[in-house]
């Protein structure tokens, strides 16, 4: 068995045999059942027969506007045609390896190039182009024979393998047939990458050679979890990856079924809602009421439990309750937020508070495996501390590996809590994975005011002008360097802000489970694009009163009127 590392662009596991697709030029390879070869050959040789056709026409034509040079290469194509080494060759890769037919003019002519690139003689070796051009118009010639759809052919779950995957090509591909895909080149970013995600395809990309490594048949894994494929694993590796493939497929089925998803507005924007929560338990809830993921896991919460200093000490208490995020709530995306240091203090006696974040991290780390797993750093001041917990996490990492343990990816994301954080958003983003924008605090310590003390609540006001341009700095830095970006503090969950932040450009937002429904509904009944125009009026006026006053009145009325969301409060913890 071999693992190779790449980037994981689309989370899942998918385990079958390798079809391979090299798109440069493509070709796709496939085995053909024994009573088909006779049928194979003799789609080769009338492919060989129609490409002589076509070059004897293009040689005519050439010759009339008196090309010869021209004519004469169209010629030795000709000739190659009839050259042993090449449509022979093919025909007995057909025979032999039991090849389809594309795959096996592919394989011939790249042999042939192989011999040209060894002779000295710079006009010789010219001819390695031709042959490349030679070998696409028979495979072209293959294909218009039997206008069958890419991958018709192809054995049920099967795993593609490709030098490179282009988006048509990907949206071509039927993946209920193929159940993941590793490519040599891509990243996260590349659509085919975003589309991967977006149908569920387990993905791999940027392997740099897994298709130099594999061959057609090979059993190989697609982790997109953990940025890995596994060549040629084991029978129990493969069957430990089947179920893992297994509860993935059913987790997918559950979500579909449930109807969890974005919110959408009457124009069609998707606003992703995740949930806050404090307790392992409260996934179910969550998941009832609609949230697509977990944006915001409170982890000090474990450690205000009778049994948090057990629990602070023990990565392998932390690990299970980590993956439990998972099981039990079919999230498709899980953020923990670390334990804040007071909370870790608190619980320490004996321990040193630095031993404890590194338990804290590798048990993430280890839980990281069973899906997309997201840190937070709470409280960031700067990017310093970003910078801190980053070296924390690539040690815990490195310990792991030491162990034989298995660490996944995960990303890293600064709480934007304070406003020295907002103000210097443009810097994080140059750092942080992703933003959550924790208005909870922002509010308080930018207006000095208490979110908990009754004698500071008057001042205690999320609309307030300096707050809503720490928010759009925010937003604005993200969305300039391309950083995922949430709100997951309770201000989200205000009818009468929530438009104004989709206007300000937001589109992820987390919350207490209970105010999802009537978040949605609320959501379902905007227009996106005329949000912008009133968020931009309302960034204009000079206080609190004066902006919700505005934003009832350009909403046509106050929704709270309207909506009775459930706790607004609830959540609103440290
Ligand atoms: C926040 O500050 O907005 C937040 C979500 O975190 P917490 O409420 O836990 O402080
Ligand atoms: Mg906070």
């Amino acid at each position: 068995m071999r693992r190779l590392t790449g980037t994981g662009v689309s989370h899942g596991v998918a385990v079958g045999p390798v079809v391979m697709l090299m798109q440069n030029p493509l070709v796709i390879r496939f085995a053909i059942p024994p009573d088909r070869i006779d049928d194979e050959l003799t789609r080769l040789r009338d492919a060989r027969e129609r490409s002589k056709r076509q070059l004897h026409e293009i040689g005519a034509r050439l010759n009339q506007r008196a090309r010869a040079e021209l004519r004469y290469l169209f010629e030795a194509q000709i000739l190659m045609l009839d050259d042993p080494l090449f449509v022979n060759r093919a025909e007995e890769l057909v025979r032999s390896e039991h090849a389809n037919a594309e795959w096996a003019v592919w394989r011939a002519c790249a042999g042939l190039a192989a011999v040209f690139d060894e002779v000295e003689d710079p006009y010789l070796r010219e001819r390695k182009g031709e042959m490349a051009d030679l070998s696409g118009r028979v495979r072209m010639n293959l294909r218009r024979a039997r206008e069958s759809a890419l991958f018709d052919d192809v054995e049920e779950g099967a795993v593609l393998v490709a030098d490179q995957l282009s988006p048509s090509i990907a949206a071509q591909i039927d993946w209920t047939k193929i159940h993941g895909f590793a490519t040599d080149t891509g990243s996260r970013t590349d659509h085919t990458a975003i589309l991967a995600r977006s149908l569920h395809v387990p993905a791999v990309m940027g392997l740099l050679d897994v298709s130099g490594q594999v061959s057609p048949g090979t059993t190989l894994v697609v982790d997109g979890t953990m940025s890995e494929v596994l060549i040629a694993p084991s029978p129990a590796e493969a069957a430990d990856y089947r179920g893992r493939r297994q509860r993935w497929v059913a987790m997918q089925t559950r979500r579909e079924r449930q109807g969890v998803g974005p919110a959408r507005t009457l124009d069609g924007v998707e606003i992703r809602i995740d949930a806050n929560i404090e307790r392992v338990a409260d996934v179910e809830v969550a998941r009832q009421q609609g949230a697509q993921g977990i944006g915001l896991f409170r982890s000090e919460f474990l450690l205000a439990s009778a049994d948090a200093p057990a629990i602070a000490a023990s990565e392998a208490l932390q690990v299970e309750l980590y993956r439990q995020l998972f099981d039990r709530g079919r999230a498709d995306s899980v953020t923990i937020r670390l334990f804040t240091a007071s909370a870790l203090e608190e619980v320490a006696g004996d321990h040193d508070v630095g031993d404890l974040r590194r338990v804290q991290l590798r048990a993430v780390l280890r839980a990281a495996g069973d899906g997309q797993l997201n840190i937070l750093v709470p409280t960031v001041s700067g990017v310093g501390d970003l910078r801190d917990v980053r070296a924390m996490i690539a040690e815990s990492r490195a310990a792991l590996e030491r162990r034989g343990d298995r660490a996944g990816q995960v990303a890293i994301g600064a709480m934007i809590e304070v406003p020295s954080a907002a103000l210097t958003a443009d810097v994080l983003a140059r750092e942080a994975d992703f933003f959550s924008i924790g208005t909870n605090d922002l509010v308080q310590y930018t207006l000095g005011a208490s979110r908990t003390e009754p004698r500071g609540a008057a001042l205690y006001e999320p609309l307030h002008p300096a707050v809503l341009r720490l928010i759009r700095q925010v937003l604005d830095a993200a969305a300039g360097s391309n950083v995922p970006v949430a709100l997951c503090g309770e201000m989200a969950t205000d009818p009468v802000a929530i438009p104004l932040l989709i206007g300000l450009g937001l589109r992820t937002v987390s919350m207490n489970p209970a105010a999802i429904p009537t978040t949605k509904q609320l959501i379902g009944q905007l227009r996106a694009s005329e949000l912008r125009e009133v968020a931009d009026r309302a960034m204009s006026l000079a206080t609190a009163a004066e902006i919700e006053e505005y934003l009832a009145d350009a909403l046509g009325r106050d929704p709270r009127d309207e909506l009775t969301l459930g706790s607004a409060t609830e959540g609103a913890t440290t």
